[in-house]
């Protein structure tokens, strides 16, 4: 009889998105598992002389199949449906069977995490209430009418130890499907929080929190910090002149460019539309000017090709330096100034602030 997750995240119950997708392979993956449990169960209520409970599990079996079918057809709705229906009705019929003690009933406790986390829309309580005299309502009956098909009492704690192994099991394959789902939404918001999106550098505010860690690093050991501010060139004249898109992959171009010439331990931003800053620790100004002049000489150097045509981009810097005391916005200040100072003097090339 073994349920799987019952979990219905509304969001992807029709299964377009990548992880309605993984979602609903994993539901598939468990109504197969459910209805292997359910074969090897045949066997043990065969041999436990319960030839009825054999019996259900044959229908439970199809119930399954048919589930993991109709998923495979994208009638995921109707294939959890089915499998809800299957938990329920096997709880109740192999605890009206064999006694309240054979432990059928757990199952139906695997409900009250998948009713809580997949209902979006505020039913929860009200089913898992539901639920809850559902379930005292299996055990009055079950008292009240006793074993319809009594089974000797040892072999009942059999069944009931069975039971209690599986759940174990589906309580700990269910917490840990939720404990990956959380961890890849956590790192999925982690990226979107502190990326951009088209050159994936860090954007604005993500660098401030990185350059204010390497500064304060740097300032307990008296190192020079430096910073440097880049920006395109006559930027606008590529959007215009190739389009928006040929625009976008200038700037992943100049941030590759960037990152290849820049160390492992330099902050390196997107700062804003055609601009970039980077920290570089342990660089006095002369050190970041040098750096600044290696990667302006190489953006020159290696042209955007699009569509087989060279795109002629440049850039022009600012570069400052840190002294105890200088704050970021102070330095950032000043390297914005010289370069400005760069874009007057004519491009391409490098000022010191
Ligand atoms: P200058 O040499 O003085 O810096 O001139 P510029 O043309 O580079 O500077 P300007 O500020 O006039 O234009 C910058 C352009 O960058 C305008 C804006 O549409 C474009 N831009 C900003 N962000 C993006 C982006 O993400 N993608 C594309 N394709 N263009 C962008
Ligand atoms: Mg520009
Ligand atoms: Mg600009």
């Amino acid at each position: 009889m073994p349920p799987s997750t019952l979990v219905l995240p509304r969001a992807t119950s029709r299964g377009s998105s990548v992880a309605g997708k993984a979602y609903w392979g994993m539901v598939g993956r468990v109504a197969l598992t459910a209805a292997t449990i359910d074969a090897a169960y045949i066997v043990l209520f065969l041999l436990l002389g319960s030839v009825p409970l054999a019996a259900i599990n044959l229908i439970s079996i199809a119930m399954y199949l048919s589930a993991y079918a109709l998923i495979r057809r994208r009638r995921n709705m109707l294939g959890v449906t089915l499998i809800w229906v299957e938990v329920v009705a096997h709880s109740a019929l192999g605890s009206l069977m064999i006694g309240w003690e054979s432990g059928f009933h757990y199952y139906l406790l695997l409900f009250i995490p998948a009713i809580v986390i997949a209902n979006t829309k505020g039913y929860a309580m009200p089913m898992v209430l539901g639920l809850l005299v559902y379930y005292l309502g299996l055990k009055s009956l079950c008292e009240y009418l006793g074993p319809l098909a009594p089974l000797p009492p040892r072999r009942v704690e059999i069944v009931n130890a069975i039971h209690v192994c599986l759940i174990f099991g589906m309580f700990a394959a269910l917490a840990s499907f939720y404990r990956r789902t959380i961890l890849v939404a956590e790192a999925r918001l982690l990226k979107q929080a502190t990326l951009d999106p088209l050159t994936g550098l860090s954007n604005r505010g993500h660098f401030q929190t990185l350059a204010s860690n390497e500064l304060a690093r740097c300032q307990r050991s008296g190192a020079p910090v430096a910073l440097m501010l880049c920006d395109v060139d006559h930027f606008k004249q590529v959007n215009d002149h190739c389009g928006h898109a040929a625009g976008d992959r200038a700037l992943v171009h100049v941030a590759q460019i960037l990152s290849a010439n820049l160390r492992e331990c330099d902050v390196l931003a997107r700062w804003g539309g055609e601009e970039f800053l980077a920290l570089l620790p342990d660089s006095s100004l002369l050190a970041a000017h040098a750096a600044a002049e290696r990667i302006r000489a190489a953006i020159e150097a290696h042209p955007l090709i699009i569509d087989g045509t060279p795109i002629a981009i440049t850039l022009s810097f600012g570069v400052a330096q840190l002294q105890g005391g200088h704050d970021l916005q102070d330095a950032t200040a000043r390297a914005d100034k010289a370069l400005y100072e760069s874009k007057r003097a004519g491009r391409n090339r490098v000022s010191l602030g």
